[in-house]
């Protein structure tokens, strides 16, 4: 961002942004400033503000960013666009994706919105065997599914089969993260134990025996937290013994929900969802709060922590976001999904003479991490901005008017949030 564009705010004893929206190319900064962790404001401030900004006394300033952001945030509301973002730095790029003719998550939108069906919204529908699709319908008279079950048990049916994907998802990472533990203790990738801390308190509570050895007890813990991951009921789950508030231990085995291991739980979840196994509500609404139980028991946590030792315990710090991180001048990679592995890997690479002498020999000024989404988070909470590592740029509705900035040279894509059309954009 060149000198003049960009504005810093920070007041005292509060967490404030400032996007800097800079007329035709999309150069948007926030700055965030952590004070007691709060969050007090987002402001969207057009450049030419800045001139203006500069040349008020300090007391006036805070007025005039106040009035200046309510009234563009109002225009933003009002205006046709609205519907498509807040961000001045997205509805660029949509204007770019629409001159282009690209196919969008925005204009995608619109014509499922017009056929949207209200059987499927209120969970009276199914289609999980071949006697259906089912409607449940008051007005012909249709109260039941063919096979008998009810509409209270089909939208809770439905319901849980929507928990097991994200248990899945949630678990998919967990697993990957335990075995990258496992292979960082035997020295196969190019992590270190950062968080030694971290690694105790964990062994320690799941009463692996300490070691002097840092890679002995992270080889232990991972295989602890991967079987935990299948434990089925014959005995109580580690994780949720050691984790979970003693209390509600109790209520969860009055109620019969105290979970066995994650893939233990979904397998359960889904063999229940088959036609004509469960049809009651009830159990089936018990099954998904197992389920869920055992998802931030048995997976989240052990994940989190898991990440936590290898890159860092997350940190407050001063971060960039949206879209105008992104610099053509450099080599841009983009790490975009859940799980950090690669993006991690590669920022060490990135660093290292080799490969920015590489980068400067192709005409680059250098090489440059971007995140996005998750995957963006999870390098952003555990890393200070640097000379290579750029941000983040946003959500999943950001991919398409990122990619239309034509300053994306790899595209990482791992796990959830990897839209499914992006090779038109490849070709373009
Ligand atoms: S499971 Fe029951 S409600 Fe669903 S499609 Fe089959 S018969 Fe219809």
């Amino acid at each position: 961002m060149g000198g003049g564009e960009d504005v810093a705010c920070n007041r005292a004893g509060r967490f404030s942004y400032i996007l800097v929206y800079c007329g035709q190319n999309i150069r948007s900064r926030i700055w965030s400033r952590r004070r007691r962790q709060k969050l007090t404001s987002i402001k969207i401030i057009p450049v030419k503000f800045c001139i203006e900004l500069s040349l008020l006394r300090e007391n006036s300033r805070e007025k005039f960013l106040e009035k200046e952001s309510e009234k563009l945030m109002d225009q933003q509301y009002h205006s046709t666009n609205q519907r498509i973002s807040i961000h001045p730095s997205v509805l660029e790029m949509y204007e770019r994706l629409n001159s282009d003719n690209m196919t969008n998550v925005f204009d995608r939108y619109l014509p499922q919105e017009k056929m949207r069906c209200n059987f499927c919204l209120q969970g009276n529908s199914c289609q999980l065997c071949s006697h259906g699709p089912c409607r449940i319908s008051d007005k012909v008279g249709a109260e039941f599914g063919v096979c008998g079950i009810d509409r209270d048990a089909m939208a809770m049916r439905q319901l849980l089969l929507l928990n097991v994907m994200g248990s899945a998802t949630y678990t998919h990472h967990a697993y990957q993260a335990f075995r990258t533990l496992k292979s960082t203790a035997e020295g196969k990738t190019p992590f270190q134990i950062k968080d030694v801390n971290k690694l105790r308190m964990m062994a320690e509570s799941l009463k692996i025996p300490n070691s002097k050895d840092e890679k002995e007890m992270a080889w232990q813990l991972a295989n602890v937290l991967t079987e935990e991951l299948h434990h089925d009921y014959d005995d109580p789950s580690k994780m949720v013994t050691a984790f979970a508030p003693r209390h509600r231990q109790k209520v969860w085995r009055d109620l019969a929900i105290f979970p066995a291991g994650v893939l233990y739980e979904i397998s359960d979840a889904t063999a229940s969802c088959l036609t004509n196994v469960d049809g009651d509500y009830v159990s089936l609404a018990k099954k998904a709060m197992r389920l869920g139980i055992a998802t931030i028991y048995t997976s989240q946590i052990g994940l989190e922590m898991v990440q936590d030792i290898l890159f860092g315990t997350p940190t407050p710090h001063e971060v960039e976001v949206d879209l105008g991180i992104m610099d053509p001048a450099y080599v841009n990679i983009v790490f975009n999904g859940h799980q950090p592995w690669t993006g991690f890997a590669t920022m060490q690479l990135a660093q290292q003479d080799k490969w920015i002498q590489a980068a400067k020999e192709a005409g680059a000024k250098g090489i440059k991490i971007v995140g996005s989404i998750e995957t963006g988070q999870e390098l952003l909470q555990r890393t200070e901005m640097s000379s290579v590592f750029a941000g983040l740029t946003g959500n999943w509705l950001h991919i398409e008017p990122l990619l239309a900035t034509g300053t994306v040279d790899i595209f990482a894509m791992d796990e959830n949030c990897c839209p499914p059309n992006l090779a038109p954009y490849a070709e373009k």
